[in-house]
């Protein structure tokens, strides 16, 4: 799944791309993607695009007079740019917007943003919301890199498992599966320990785990050209996904991973559990 980094390039591309555009219109092509019933999309058309920013692992796209599209691409959604905008409506497609520049005039080709999908269970979504509504956006967790998540990190007594804190997105919000485990490993923290648990420079290297692992992700991802369409995107983690390669921190151990229903976590026993192996609870349940 795109988190912070990939989604904050992404930002980064389309507003380059597309602010000062206006929406012609936006066209449903598949089962439905578009959570809310009003306003209804076409309120937007002929709207000048001010700014395509992101909050989280959401893209925001906010429009003359104050009415945003918010864009979460989810678990297998893909997003590519058309010049000139296609009329294809290939397999998983979910919705093309249809941008015009004003100086080329409305009936120029223009560019179309085709939000894809891959596989069922996660969708794509988008909202139209109105002026000041924040729609998903309210009640997300602060961005990692702030303040405010370094206050939290710094006094929490959660004790819930850090991988858990990392991935909710009422804790902190932007981090998924993938950077949570490189993040981590960077601190050398068990994935499996707590807030609660951490001695206070351990906090610290959470806080800089935290803040390196996602500017160097971004630094990557801003030499992506164009949309995201990758099918996966996981050959850019140091440590998620890796089990059974050799510790990136060339310390001598393998990494390991952690199977739990429908993803895994991966780890280093030596730079992260004391040498501890954790159970693989899919493994020890095939046991029983
Ligand atoms: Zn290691």
């Amino acid at each position: 799944m795109p988190e912070l980094p990939e989604m904050q390039a992404l930002s980064e591309r389309l507003d380059a791309l597309l602010a000062g555009t206006t929406l012609r219109r936006a066209d449903l092509l598949g089962f439905s993607s578009l959570r809310t019933y009003a306003p209804t999309p076409d309120t937007l058309y002929g709207r000048r695009l001010i700014s395509v920013g992101r909050r989280a692992k959401y893209l925001v796209w906010e429009f003359d007079g104050g009415a945003r599209i918010i864009l979460h691409l989810s678990r297998a959604g893909r997003l590519d740019v058309e010049q000139p905008p296609k009329n294809t409506r290939s397999r998983g497609s979910a919705v093309r917007f249809l941008f015009a520049s004003h100086t080329l005039g409305r009936d120029a080709d223009g560019v179309g943003i085709l939000v894809r999908e891959y596989g069922t269970h996660r969708k794509a979504s988008w909202w139209v919301v109105a002026p000041g509504v924040e729609g998903p956006l309210s009640g997300l967790g602060p961005e990692p890199v702030s303040e405010e998540f370094a206050a939290l990190v710094r006094t929490s007594d959660s004790r819930r498992r850090l991988t858990t804190d990392l991935r909710d997105q009422h804790v902190v919000s932007g981090i998924g599966r993938g950077w949570g485990d490189d993040i981590l490993h960077r601190a050398r923290l068990s994935p499996f320990a707590s807030l609660h648990s951490l001695r206070p420079e351990q906090r610290e290297f959470l806080l800089i785990a935290t803040t390196d692992v996602l500017a160097d992700a971004l630094d990557l991802e801003r030499a992506r050209k164009g949309g995201l369409s990758e099918a996966k995107l996981g050959d850019r983690f140091k440590v998620h996904g890796r089990a059974g390669e050799p510790c990136p921190r060339a310390c001598g151990n393998t990494l390991r991973r952690v199977a739990f229903e429908s993803y895994e976590m991966t780890y280093c026993p030596t730079c992260q559990t004391g040498g501890k192996v954790l159970a693989d609870r899919r493994l020890s349940r095939l046991l029983k």
